[in-house]
Protein backbone atom coordinates (compact mmCIF):
# COMPACT_ATOMS: atom_id res chain seq x y z
CA UNK A 1 0.00 0.00 0.00
CA UNK A 2 0.99 3.89 -0.37
CA UNK A 3 -0.29 5.93 1.50
CA UNK A 4 -2.13 9.27 0.73
CA UNK A 5 -0.06 12.05 1.58
CA UNK A 6 -1.65 14.55 3.90
CA UNK A 7 -0.92 18.16 2.66
CA UNK A 8 -1.13 20.22 5.83
CA UNK A 9 -0.01 23.34 3.85
CA UNK A 10 -3.32 23.48 1.59
CA UNK A 11 -5.21 22.70 4.49
CA UNK A 12 -3.97 25.29 6.76
CA UNK A 13 -4.52 27.48 3.82
CA UNK A 14 -7.88 26.66 3.85
CA UNK A 15 -8.20 27.29 7.14
CA UNK A 16 -6.75 30.43 7.06
CA UNK A 17 -9.13 31.47 4.08
CA UNK A 18 -12.16 30.38 6.14
CA UNK A 19 -11.20 32.27 9.12
CA UNK A 20 -10.73 35.50 7.01
CA UNK A 21 -13.82 35.66 5.60
CA UNK A 22 -15.50 35.38 9.14
CA UNK A 23 -13.33 37.89 9.73
CA UNK A 24 -14.83 40.12 7.43
CA UNK A 25 -18.20 39.41 7.94
CA UNK A 26 -17.62 40.04 11.76
CA UNK A 27 -15.95 43.62 10.53
CA UNK A 28 -19.09 44.03 8.13
CA UNK A 29 -22.20 42.50 10.31
CA UNK A 30 -20.67 43.92 13.80
CA UNK A 31 -18.34 46.05 14.02
CA UNK A 32 -16.10 43.96 15.22
CA UNK A 33 -12.08 43.32 14.72
CA UNK A 34 -10.59 40.38 16.64
CA UNK A 35 -7.45 40.59 18.09
CA UNK A 36 -4.46 38.66 18.82
CA UNK A 37 -1.70 40.14 21.24
CA UNK A 38 1.80 38.15 21.63
CA UNK A 39 4.67 38.98 23.87
CA UNK A 40 7.84 38.52 23.64
CA UNK A 41 10.11 38.81 26.14
CA UNK A 42 14.35 38.76 25.25
CA UNK A 43 15.61 37.74 21.98
CA UNK A 44 16.11 33.95 21.33
CA UNK A 45 16.29 34.01 17.50
CA UNK A 46 14.17 30.87 16.45
CA UNK A 47 11.12 32.83 18.82
CA UNK A 48 11.80 36.76 16.60
CA UNK A 49 11.16 34.26 13.56
CA UNK A 50 7.60 32.39 15.26
CA UNK A 51 6.72 35.55 16.21
CA UNK A 52 7.13 37.53 12.93
CA UNK A 53 5.50 34.81 11.14
CA UNK A 54 2.58 34.82 13.57
CA UNK A 55 2.05 38.96 13.12
CA UNK A 56 2.14 38.54 9.36
CA UNK A 57 -0.86 35.46 9.54
CA UNK A 58 -2.57 37.40 11.60
CA UNK A 59 -2.96 40.48 9.55
CA UNK A 60 -3.31 38.52 6.69
CA UNK A 61 -6.70 37.06 7.75
CA UNK A 62 -7.78 40.92 8.64
CA UNK A 63 -7.06 40.25 12.23
CA UNK A 64 -5.39 43.11 14.28
CA UNK A 65 -2.33 42.25 15.44
CA UNK A 66 -0.84 43.57 19.01
CA UNK A 67 3.23 42.82 19.03
CA UNK A 68 4.71 43.65 22.54
CA UNK A 69 8.97 43.16 23.05
CA UNK A 70 10.09 43.04 26.19
CA UNK A 71 13.59 43.32 27.14
CA UNK A 72 15.33 39.86 28.76
CA UNK A 73 15.64 41.51 32.27
CA UNK A 74 11.90 42.49 32.21
CA UNK A 75 10.84 41.57 35.73
CA UNK A 76 7.88 39.43 36.62
CA UNK A 77 5.97 42.20 38.08
CA UNK A 78 6.14 44.13 34.46
CA UNK A 79 5.57 41.33 32.32
CA UNK A 80 2.48 40.65 34.59
CA UNK A 81 1.12 44.14 34.66
CA UNK A 82 1.14 44.04 30.49
CA UNK A 83 -0.56 40.99 30.70
CA UNK A 84 -3.41 42.59 32.81
CA UNK A 85 -3.50 45.23 30.81
CA UNK A 86 -4.09 43.35 27.32
CA UNK A 87 -6.84 40.99 30.04
CA UNK A 88 -8.52 44.03 30.49
CA UNK A 89 -8.00 45.60 26.89
CA UNK A 90 -11.27 44.68 24.60
CA UNK A 91 -9.39 45.06 21.49
CA UNK A 92 -6.96 42.09 22.24
CA UNK A 93 -9.38 38.61 22.22
CA UNK A 94 -6.37 36.62 22.33
CA UNK A 95 -2.96 36.80 24.05
CA UNK A 96 0.08 34.52 23.07
CA UNK A 97 3.32 34.87 25.00
CA UNK A 98 6.02 33.10 23.38
CA UNK A 99 8.00 30.39 25.06
CA UNK A 100 10.34 29.65 26.40
CA UNK A 101 10.98 32.85 28.36
CA UNK A 102 14.17 33.79 30.22
CA UNK A 103 15.05 31.62 32.85
CA UNK A 104 13.77 34.01 35.70
CA UNK A 105 10.51 33.82 34.36
CA UNK A 106 8.20 31.14 35.33
CA UNK A 107 5.72 29.60 32.18
CA UNK A 108 3.19 28.00 34.46
CA UNK A 109 2.83 31.99 36.51
CA UNK A 110 3.09 33.08 33.06
CA UNK A 111 -0.10 31.20 31.71
CA UNK A 112 -1.66 30.93 34.83
CA UNK A 113 -1.92 35.34 34.53
CA UNK A 114 -3.56 35.07 31.21
CA UNK A 115 -7.56 35.21 31.15
CA UNK A 116 -8.48 32.07 30.57
CA UNK A 117 -11.08 33.58 27.78
CA UNK A 118 -8.21 35.15 25.93
CA UNK A 119 -5.32 31.65 26.70
CA UNK A 120 -5.33 31.36 22.62
CA UNK A 121 -2.56 28.62 23.28
CA UNK A 122 -4.82 26.51 25.11
CA UNK A 123 -2.19 25.80 27.68
CA UNK A 124 -3.82 27.38 31.06
CA UNK A 125 -5.03 24.53 33.66
CA UNK A 126 -8.50 26.25 33.16
CA UNK A 127 -8.73 25.09 29.42
CA UNK A 128 -6.93 22.09 30.26
CA UNK A 129 -10.01 21.17 32.21
CA UNK A 130 -12.59 22.13 30.09
CA UNK A 131 -11.37 19.93 27.35
CA UNK A 132 -10.84 17.15 29.91
CA UNK A 133 -14.36 17.83 31.62
CA UNK A 134 -16.15 18.39 27.83
CA UNK A 135 -16.66 21.75 28.52
CA UNK A 136 -15.86 24.98 26.26
CA UNK A 137 -12.16 25.51 26.20
CA UNK A 138 -9.68 26.77 24.33
CA UNK A 139 -7.59 24.01 22.85
CA UNK A 140 -3.72 23.96 22.02
CA UNK A 141 -3.16 25.05 18.92
CA UNK A 142 -1.11 21.87 17.39
CA UNK A 143 -3.85 19.02 18.69
CA UNK A 144 -6.09 20.51 17.29
CA UNK A 145 -5.09 21.24 13.90
CA UNK A 146 -4.39 17.44 13.77
CA UNK A 147 -7.91 16.60 14.90
CA UNK A 148 -9.01 19.36 11.95
CA UNK A 149 -6.60 17.24 9.68
CA UNK A 150 -7.79 13.75 11.12
CA UNK A 151 -11.56 14.63 10.48
CA UNK A 152 -11.06 15.96 6.90
CA UNK A 153 -8.80 12.37 6.39
CA UNK A 154 -11.73 10.23 7.76
CA UNK A 155 -15.29 9.47 7.63
CA UNK A 156 -15.71 9.13 11.16
CA UNK A 157 -13.12 8.28 14.47
CA UNK A 158 -16.03 7.10 16.29
CA UNK A 159 -14.94 3.85 18.01
CA UNK A 160 -11.22 4.08 16.16
CA UNK A 161 -7.97 2.63 17.96
CA UNK A 162 -5.99 5.67 18.32
CA UNK A 163 -2.41 5.42 20.24
CA UNK A 164 -0.67 8.84 20.50
CA UNK A 165 2.84 8.88 21.50
CA UNK A 166 4.14 11.36 24.19
CA UNK A 167 2.36 12.65 27.42
CA UNK A 168 3.01 16.40 27.00
CA UNK A 169 0.81 19.08 28.22
CA UNK A 170 1.73 21.28 25.17
CA UNK A 171 0.27 18.35 22.39
CA UNK A 172 0.39 14.62 24.13
CA UNK A 173 -2.15 15.07 26.63
CA UNK A 174 -5.20 17.25 24.34
CA UNK A 175 -4.50 15.26 22.03
CA UNK A 176 -5.51 12.56 23.52
CA UNK A 177 -8.74 14.21 25.13
CA UNK A 178 -9.70 15.43 21.97
CA UNK A 179 -9.29 12.01 20.44
CA UNK A 180 -11.75 10.73 23.48
CA UNK A 181 -14.14 13.31 22.64
CA UNK A 182 -14.46 11.54 19.33
CA UNK A 183 -15.26 8.55 20.65
CA UNK A 184 -11.80 6.51 20.12
CA UNK A 185 -10.40 4.00 22.56
CA UNK A 186 -7.26 6.01 23.10
CA UNK A 187 -4.08 4.77 24.29
CA UNK A 188 -1.14 7.16 25.08
CA UNK A 189 2.22 5.75 25.29
CA UNK A 190 5.52 7.42 26.19
CA UNK A 191 9.42 6.78 27.25
CA UNK A 192 8.11 4.24 30.16
CA UNK A 193 5.42 2.35 28.05
CA UNK A 194 6.61 -1.09 26.92
CA UNK A 195 6.74 -2.88 23.65
CA UNK A 196 5.75 0.87 21.90
CA UNK A 197 5.73 -1.01 18.79
CA UNK A 198 3.20 -3.62 19.88
CA UNK A 199 1.29 -0.66 21.12
CA UNK A 200 1.22 1.30 17.51
CA UNK A 201 0.25 -1.33 15.14
CA UNK A 202 -3.08 -1.54 17.08
CA UNK A 203 -3.92 1.81 16.29
CA UNK A 204 -5.84 3.13 13.38
CA UNK A 205 -5.07 6.33 14.71
CA UNK A 206 -1.06 6.75 15.37
CA UNK A 207 0.00 10.20 16.62
CA UNK A 208 3.83 10.74 17.17
CA UNK A 209 4.91 13.47 19.24
CA UNK A 210 8.41 12.67 21.20
CA UNK A 211 11.14 14.43 19.16
CA UNK A 212 13.06 11.39 18.39
CA UNK A 213 13.86 11.27 14.64
CA UNK A 214 12.52 8.40 12.39
CA UNK A 215 11.78 6.65 15.77
CA UNK A 216 8.47 4.76 14.55
CA UNK A 217 9.09 2.38 11.74
CA UNK A 218 6.88 1.25 9.08
CA UNK A 219 6.62 -2.19 10.78
CA UNK A 220 5.31 -0.56 13.78
CA UNK A 221 2.27 0.76 11.45
CA UNK A 222 -1.14 -1.04 10.48
CA UNK A 223 -2.16 -1.31 7.37
CA UNK A 224 -4.73 1.05 6.22
CA UNK A 225 -3.41 3.29 9.16
CA UNK A 226 -3.99 7.23 9.62
CA UNK A 227 -0.40 8.32 10.91
CA UNK A 228 0.08 12.06 12.46
CA UNK A 229 3.72 13.29 12.56
CA UNK A 230 4.20 15.85 15.18
CA UNK A 231 7.84 15.73 16.04
CA UNK A 232 10.51 17.94 14.45
CA UNK A 233 14.15 17.50 14.72
CA UNK A 234 16.68 18.82 12.69
CA UNK A 235 19.15 16.12 11.20
CA UNK A 236 22.24 15.99 9.28
CA UNK A 237 21.66 15.91 5.76
CA UNK A 238 22.31 11.97 4.56
CA UNK A 239 22.87 13.43 0.98
CA UNK A 240 24.72 16.52 1.50
CA UNK A 241 27.55 17.21 3.55
CA UNK A 242 27.24 20.19 6.00
CA UNK A 243 23.63 20.47 5.22
CA UNK A 244 20.74 19.64 7.67
CA UNK A 245 17.22 18.93 7.13
CA UNK A 246 13.84 18.54 9.33
CA UNK A 247 12.33 15.23 9.82
CA UNK A 248 9.53 13.69 11.50
CA UNK A 249 9.18 10.64 14.07
CA UNK A 250 8.43 8.66 12.05
CA UNK A 251 9.95 7.13 9.14
CA UNK A 252 8.32 8.03 6.07
CA UNK A 253 9.71 6.12 3.33
CA UNK A 254 9.02 3.07 5.42
CA UNK A 255 5.74 4.00 7.11
CA UNK A 256 3.92 5.45 3.91
CA UNK A 257 4.01 1.89 1.98
CA UNK A 258 1.94 0.83 4.85
CA UNK A 259 -0.23 3.49 6.30
CA UNK A 260 -3.52 4.74 4.87
CA UNK A 261 -2.83 7.99 5.03
CA UNK A 262 0.19 10.01 6.65
CA UNK A 263 1.37 13.85 7.57
CA UNK A 264 4.67 14.74 5.44
CA UNK A 265 7.37 16.42 7.63
CA UNK A 266 7.88 19.57 6.71
CA UNK A 267 4.42 20.34 5.39
CA UNK A 268 1.91 18.36 6.92
CA UNK A 269 1.38 19.10 10.98
CA UNK A 270 3.72 22.69 11.03
CA UNK A 271 1.47 24.61 8.95
CA UNK A 272 -1.88 23.77 10.80
CA UNK A 273 -0.08 25.47 14.14
CA UNK A 274 -0.18 29.12 13.49
CA UNK A 275 -3.76 28.56 11.31
CA UNK A 276 -5.67 27.40 14.40
CA UNK A 277 -4.06 30.00 16.60
CA UNK A 278 -5.90 32.68 14.38
CA UNK A 279 -9.16 30.06 14.34
CA UNK A 280 -8.74 29.94 18.41
CA UNK A 281 -8.38 33.99 18.33
CA UNK A 282 -11.44 34.35 16.25
CA UNK A 283 -13.01 31.51 18.63
CA UNK A 284 -12.11 33.58 21.27
CA UNK A 285 -13.94 36.60 19.82
CA UNK A 286 -16.94 35.12 19.07
CA UNK A 287 -17.59 34.11 22.73
CA UNK A 288 -16.22 37.33 23.93
CA UNK A 289 -19.18 38.94 21.73
CA UNK A 290 -21.63 36.21 22.63
CA UNK A 291 -21.82 35.19 18.85
CA UNK A 292 -21.92 32.05 17.21
CA UNK A 293 -18.62 30.35 17.21
CA UNK A 294 -17.04 29.31 13.29
CA UNK A 295 -18.01 25.97 12.26
CA UNK A 296 -15.44 23.27 11.66
CA UNK A 297 -13.06 25.48 13.04
CA UNK A 298 -13.35 24.32 17.15
CA UNK A 299 -13.10 20.96 18.60
P1 LIG B 1 8.09 16.84 25.07
O1 LIG B 1 7.45 17.72 26.06
O2 LIG B 1 9.57 16.68 25.07
O3 LIG B 1 7.42 15.41 25.17
C1 LIG B 1 7.95 14.30 24.51
C2 LIG B 1 7.18 13.07 24.89
O4 LIG B 1 7.76 11.97 24.22
C3 LIG B 1 7.23 12.76 26.40
O5 LIG B 1 5.95 12.44 26.87
C4 LIG B 1 8.18 11.56 26.47
O6 LIG B 1 7.83 10.62 27.49
C5 LIG B 1 7.95 10.90 25.13
N1 LIG B 1 9.11 10.10 24.76
C6 LIG B 1 10.41 10.43 24.78
N2 LIG B 1 11.18 9.40 24.37
C7 LIG B 1 10.33 8.40 24.09
C8 LIG B 1 10.51 7.06 23.62
N3 LIG B 1 11.71 6.57 23.36
N4 LIG B 1 9.42 6.30 23.45
C9 LIG B 1 8.18 6.77 23.70
N5 LIG B 1 7.94 8.03 24.14
C10 LIG B 1 9.01 8.83 24.33
O7 LIG B 1 7.74 17.31 23.57
P2 LIG B 1 6.43 18.02 22.95
O8 LIG B 1 6.42 19.45 23.27
O9 LIG B 1 5.21 17.21 23.21
O10 LIG B 1 6.81 17.86 21.40
C11 LIG B 1 7.06 16.62 20.81
C12 LIG B 1 7.59 16.82 19.41
O11 LIG B 1 6.60 17.49 18.64
C13 LIG B 1 8.84 17.69 19.30
O12 LIG B 1 9.65 17.20 18.25
C14 LIG B 1 8.32 19.05 18.97
O13 LIG B 1 9.26 19.83 18.24
C15 LIG B 1 7.15 18.68 18.09
N6 LIG B 1 6.08 19.70 18.07
C16 LIG B 1 5.73 20.23 16.87
C17 LIG B 1 4.76 21.20 16.80
C18 LIG B 1 4.39 21.76 15.46
O14 LIG B 1 4.54 21.14 14.46
N7 LIG B 1 3.89 22.93 15.38
C19 LIG B 1 4.14 21.65 17.96
C20 LIG B 1 4.46 21.04 19.19
C21 LIG B 1 5.44 20.07 19.22
P3 LIG B 1 7.98 10.95 29.07
O15 LIG B 1 6.80 11.81 29.39
O16 LIG B 1 7.92 9.61 29.69
O17 LIG B 1 9.29 11.66 29.23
Amino acid sequence: MTAQVIDGKAFAAKVRAQVAEHVDRLKADHGITPGLAVVLVGEDPASEVYVAHKHKATVEVGMASFEHKLPTDTPEEELFALIDQLNADPAVHGILCQFPVPDHLDERRTVARIDPAKDVDGLSVTNAGLLATGGKALVSCTPLGCLMLLRDQLDTLSGLNAVVIGRSNLFGKPMAQLLLQQNCTVTIAHSRSQDLPGICRGADILVAAVGRAEMVKGDWVKPGAAVIDVGITRTEHPEKPGKTRLVGDVDFDSASEVAGAITPVPGGVGPMTIACLLANTLTACCRAHGLEEPEGLTA
